[in-house]
């Protein structure tokens, strides 16, 4: 974002003013002198009207960006807490056990430990990855290839 003051708004009745002022003048005016004077001041108040409304245009295109960045961290930041209460619901559906080696799986919070187990690695990586059986009596990870663990 850019660091320049905001517009002063308040300027451009006092110019609107000057403006209404410098037709009046003319009207009154007596000689070619004093007209042209007038009209160049008018020209002077019109071009730093135009300024300021340029400057007025660029500062609501600087404020149209940043809406739009905001909105896409605001949307971006909505999925994110949407995955995280996901995880946090499914990740209450299961609870670790320790293995007769005394190593940490998991297995379904509510389900026979034996029945089921998951390795504890991915599931440290939001992944539920079966334990799939190995050398009789053990379990091993087919997707971390993590060690196997006796059951
Ligand atoms: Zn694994």
């Amino acid at each position: 974002m850019g660091s320049k003051l905001p517009i002063e708004m308040s300027q451009i009745p006092s110019l609107v003013g000057g403006v209404l002022q410098t037709l009046a003048n003319i009207l009154n005016a007596k000689d070619f002198a004093t007209v042209q004077m007038v009209i160049t001041n008018l020209q002077q108040s019109i071009y730093e009207l135009q300024a300021k409304n340029l400057e007025s245009q660029e500062k609501a295109v600087e404020l149209q960006k940043d809406l739009l960045r905001l909105q896409a961290e605001n949307d971006q930041l909505k999925r994110k807490i949407d995955a995280h209460d996901e995880w946090e619901q499914t990740k209450a559906r299961y609870a670790p056990h320790r293995t007769s080696d005394g190593s940490i799986v998991y297995r379904l919070a509510h389900a026979d430990p034996l029945k089921q187990l998951f390795c504890a690695r991915c599931f440290s990586k939001r992944l539920i990855v079966n334990l799939q059986p190995g050398a009789p009596g053990c379990v091993g990870c087919p997707e971390c290839n993590g060690p196997y663990f006796k059951i």
